[in-house]
């Protein structure tokens, strides 16, 4: 295995550094990402990518990997694998090298919105992550505090992925342990289309009734379009709004009104909000974004908007 900076590729390959990104996005050149801003290939596929441009190999400067294994290079953190440091057994599976090459730098703590808050800080996560201290993580507050908002990532000098680990950690964590109502949003909306439970019917009746206040506030003729074939938008919608904060429907109702908007709301599975994304619950994660899909497609719809 191979670790090449992106623009010393590119330079060699006479091509932008966002092409190679794109190149690695299509799937069109078989490499990821790599510690330190740089990118990993295998030895063979570097050769056929140097043969392809004409470049002689040795000519480019590498650094290369001594393997650990198999799957010692992928990107880990939810793999089930087990590991054993001392007399602890791990279900994370960090990779190896970005374990190695956090520097404990602390820019990831230093530009965490929340770094303290319960001794909150990633740097110390990752570590307990790399030493097997995985159950104590898992059952800590730390994975739940995080806001998953990636600010440590983005200041990660060496691209450790913490996010994907928080998410992970939390994945772990027993179903009936998750902290306050977020398990049962998910098991309420794999079994009725939205994190609140609330019934078909009476949402109709909500976006029905909203709407004709506001034809009457100030939109002469608005109605909401429901299960409008071929609208350029479709909407989703976070369930604590037709809950308990209807009118803040309408502010986003009168931008449309106002600027002509095709537009259209699902009368089913309209839940914008994912819970199984922040609860690392992939299996849902997956469904709820399937079902966004799939009324996208049904309704022939161009753009999603997700207000949330
Ligand atoms: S910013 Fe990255 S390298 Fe620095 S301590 Fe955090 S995880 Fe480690
Ligand atoms: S993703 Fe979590 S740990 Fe990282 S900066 Fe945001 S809140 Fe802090």
């Amino acid at each position: 295995m191979i670790v090449i900076g992106v623009g010393h590729l590119a330079d060699h390959l006479g091509v932008h550094r966002n092409t190679i990104r794109n190149w690695i996005r299509e799937g069109k050149l078989p490499a990821r990402s790599a510690p330190g801003k740089g990118y990993m290939l295998k030895e063979d596929d570097f050769n056929k990518v140097c043969q392809e441009f004409g470049l002689d190999p040795a000519r480019l400067k590498v650094r290369r990997l001594a393997s650990r294994g198999p799957g010692a290079l992928a990107s880990g953190f939810a793999s089930p694998e087990v590991r054993t440091i001392g007399r602890r057994s791990t279900r994370l599976r960090p990779t190896p090298q970005w374990a190695d090459v956090c520097l404990t730098c602390g820019s990831c703590a230093s530009s965490c919105p929340i770094s303290g808050v319960d001794g909150l800080d990633p740097r110390k996560a990752l570590r307990m992550v790399t030493l097997g201290l995985e159950e104590e993580l898992i059952a800590s507050q730390w994975p739940w505090k995080c806001t998953l908002c990636g600010k440590c990532e983005e200041a990660c000098p060496m691209n450790v992925e913490l996010v994907a680990m928080f998410r992970a950690v939390r994945g772990l964590r027993p179903r009936d342990q998750v902290p306050g109502p977020l398990h049962k949003g998910v098991l309420m909306c794999l079994s009725r289309g939205n994190n609140l439970g609330i019934p078909r019917d009476d949402f109709l009746y909500l976006l029905e009734e909203l709407g004709q206040e506001l034809a009457e506030e100030c939109c002469p003729g608005f109605r909401v379009p429901v299960d409008q074939e071929g609208a350029n938008l479709m909407v989703t919608i976070n369930s604590k709004e037709p809950f308990g904060e209807p009118d803040d429907l309408k502010f986003w109702w009168k931008i449309f009104h106002a600027a002509g908007e095709s537009w259209t709301v699902p009368s089913e599975n309209w839940e914008g909000v994912n819970w199984g994304l922040f609860t690392g619950d992939d299996e849902s994660m997956k469904t709820f974004v399937g079902r966004i899909v799939d009324n996208m497609q049904r309704l022939k719809c161009k753009t999603l908007l997700l207000p949330e």
